[in-house]
């Protein structure tokens, strides 16, 4: 059994969001896979209601590195818990560039994310520049030192997102994604890895293969239900 994360991102509308949890609920039920469903944050109150029951779990895209205060448009972890989501995506490339965001900026969300009884999702990955000059492991091991410095023992997933192969169709080489997880799986011990970027139906069976990937974050293929559909049965 894969987890299979939906990051839908700012794609769907709120009412779209409701319609496709709504008219594929029974079909997702019957996934032998974890599938975690990460709609927009105005989504998430009508999923819980619509998830009462079931086994698919609920995710936030993202939340404040903040407990409480006067943080305007910001939502904290506390709020999610409450409404009904048991895991946040943190450190998101795409909120790391527009959010300007610091290794210890996504340090202190995932904080407040377990503070709040929920399971982080670290998003790291490499820029293309970086990945051509070999730097990958430095880049990933710079992202997480601050998490792993303020979180010890704690359950963590830490989803590799290379930036280059994100939203364009194309994953890296399986032989060497296999490579990079196995020296993961070396450098820090007792989280659950997952990869992310491009992953889809013509390119997720060398995926599956691959030793310590313990899941999926999928954003364009599980727009459509139709597709995802291929991916979590
Ligand atoms: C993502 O941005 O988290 C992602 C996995 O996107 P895509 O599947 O579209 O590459």
């Amino acid at each position: 059994m894969k987890m299979f994360i939906a990051n839908w991102k700012m794609q769907l509308s709120l009412k779209e969001e409701m319609e496709y949890c709504h008219d594929n609920l029974e079909s997702l039920k019957k996934s032998p896979h974890k599938i975690i469903l990460c709609p927009s944050f105005p989504s998430l109150i009508g999923f819980t209601q619509l998830l009462h029951k079931t086994d698919i779990a609920l995710g936030a895209q993202n939340c404040s590195a903040y407990t409480q205060g006067p943080y305007t448009g910001q939502v904290s972890a506390v709020s999610l818990a409450q409404a009904g989501c048991s895991y946040v995506l943190v450190g998101h490339s795409e909120e790391r560039a527009s959010c300007n965001l610091t290794d210890e900026d996504v340090a202190e969300k995932a904080l407040r994310v377990l503070e709040a009884g929920m399971i982080p999702i670290v998003c790291v990955g490499e820029t293309k520049e970086d990945h051509d000059a070999e730097k990958t492991h430095e880049v990933i091991l710079h992202q997480l030192e601050p998490v792993l410095q303020k979180i010890e023992k704690a359950p963590i997933y830490i989803a590799y997102e290379p930036l280059w192969a994100i939203g364009v169709g194309e994953t890296p080489q399986p032989e060497k994604l296999g490579a990079l997880f196995s020296w993961l799986k070396t450098q820090i011990q007792g989280v659950a890895f997952l990869y992310g970027g491009s992953v889809n139906e013509k390119t997720i069976k060398p995926l599956l293969e691959i030793d310590h990937i313990s899941g999926f974050l999928i954003g364009g293929a599980s727009l459509r239900f139709e597709e995802f559909k291929k991916l979590i049965f």
